[in-house]
């Protein structure tokens, strides 16, 4: 089959490679009619994510019809029609059994390795580095999906691909960003990152009735998305995002914060804080905090920093004493997907929203190496990028 595979720092390659085969009673193999490309998979495109191996299989957003199912899979049938959650769980451990999917405690099949380095470890995740698993991922023809009486998301009929596609991940990601932010009608929901995940946390944050909500980034294409979607927004580019959102707060800060930028947040700027100001000449480049530090330092007191973005490693400069005296919660971690899908499947089947906007760009699986660099680098307009391979 054709697959979209590694070979090294922004070096994806569309390779022949050998079938997946069914491993355990409970797999399935779906043949893939859709899949996209994550931020996520650009953390593995730039080279932040250690545990890569020459030839791996990439992707973990994708749906598809089952070709094969295991002798103890009693949940799917050939034929039927299924979005995979990108987090691999058992549904029987002691988190899964909790819905904490994300951090299941048996799918991880490298958990021991990942410890040792990170100090940490998820679930089993789909296309990612051999540190969640080394499970190859769905940017290809056919994918084996383990514990597959778990986690397949069946579609009902009458849906496109591009309707409910985005369900194994960015739909339930943004939403689990606001719903982690405990909405009450009277909150500003300020939201870092305008990129796919941060679209759907800003129609996610008005489906669950916040006041106001403010999206912040650079790409004149994904501001004006956001705008469509009902945000206001700041180019970071042409204004200062500290001035906005103190004009557009009363000067108190919105209450809800949203990190959907995670580690690229370094690349692209430094902060403008009157706390930060003196010390940048002091900051190193690798430093990966700048959307953090900025949201601890304008987030109202006794306010809620939700943080979906993925960081790796270790992140310094975290101003934790104003996080401790400003009484913030923080939460944040990879998405419990399950726990949403049967609440948002419903909310696309009842029109409340069509997750298919957030597409620019639909091209074959061989088009996919250079749509990495495509949506890398913002070119041409793109925000998501959806291959049918
Ligand atoms: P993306 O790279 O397309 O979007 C990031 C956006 O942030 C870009 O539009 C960029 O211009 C903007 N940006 C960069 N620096 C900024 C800054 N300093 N201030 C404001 N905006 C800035 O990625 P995406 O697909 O939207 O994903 C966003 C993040 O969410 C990534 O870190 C990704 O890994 C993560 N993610 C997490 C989960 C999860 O389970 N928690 C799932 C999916 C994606
Ligand atoms: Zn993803
Ligand atoms: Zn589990």
């Amino acid at each position: 089959m054709r697959a979209l595979c590694y070979h090294g720092k922004k070096d994806i390659r569309c390779d022949t490679v050998p079938d997946p085969k069914i491993e355990d009673g409970r797999d399935a193999i779906i043949k893939v009619t859709s899949c996209a490309i994550c931020g996520s998979d650009l953390h593995l495109f730039d080279g932040f994510m250690p545990g890569m191996k020459e030839g791996d299989i990439v992707g973990h957003e994708f749906m598809g019809e089952v070709v094969e199912v295991g002798a103890d899979n009693k949940k799917l049938k050939v034929g039927d029609r299924v979005v995979v959650p990108f987090t691999i769980c058992c549904g029987e451990c002691d988190q899964c059994r909790r819905g904490n999917f994300s951090v299941c405690e048996r799918s991880n099949r490298n958990k021991d390795v990942a410890d040792k380095v990170f100090g940490h470890t998820t679930a089993g995740l789909f296309g990612y580095t051999h540190l969640t698993g080394g499970y190859p991922g769905g940017q290809a023809e056919y994918v084996r999906v383990p514990f597959a009486d778990v986690t397949p998301v069946k579609v009902p009929d009458g849906l496109t691909d591009e309707q409910v596609l985005f369900l194994g991940d960015i739909f339930p990601t943004g939403w689990q960003a606001v719903v982690q932010c405990d909405i009450q009608p009277t909150d500003t929901v300020a939201i870092w990152g305008a990129g796919p995940v941060g679209q759907f946390a800003v129609r996610s944050a008005l489906l669950l009735g916040a006041q106001q909500v403010i999206c912040i980034d650079h790409v004149p294409e994904r501001l004006a998305m956001a705008r469509a979607g009902g945000a206001i927004t700041i180019d970071f580019d042409n204004e200062s995002v500290l001035e906005r959102l103190a004009e557009l707060t009363q000067g108190k800060g919105p209450e809800k914060c949203i990190d959907a930028v995670g580690m690229e947040a370094h690349a692209t700027r430094t902060i403008d804080s009157v706390y930060d100001r003196a010390k940048q000449a002091l900051m190193l480049e690798s430093d990966r905090a700048h959307v953090l530090r900025e949201m601890i330092y304008v987030c109202r007191p006794a306010g809620t920093l939700s943080i979906p973005g993925v960081y790796g490693g270790l992140i310094d400069k975290v101003p934790f004493g104003a996080l401790m005296n400003k009484g913030l919660t923080l939460r944040t971690g990879q998405t419990h997907v399950n726990r949403w899908t049967d609440d948002l499947l419903r909310r696309i089947q009842e029109g409340q929203i069509d997750p298919s906007f957030v597409i620019t760009h639909t091209v074959g699986l061989e088009q996919g190496p250079q749509m990495y660099t495509t949506f890398r680098d913002k070119q041409d307009g793109c925000i998501k990028v959806v291959l049918k391979p």
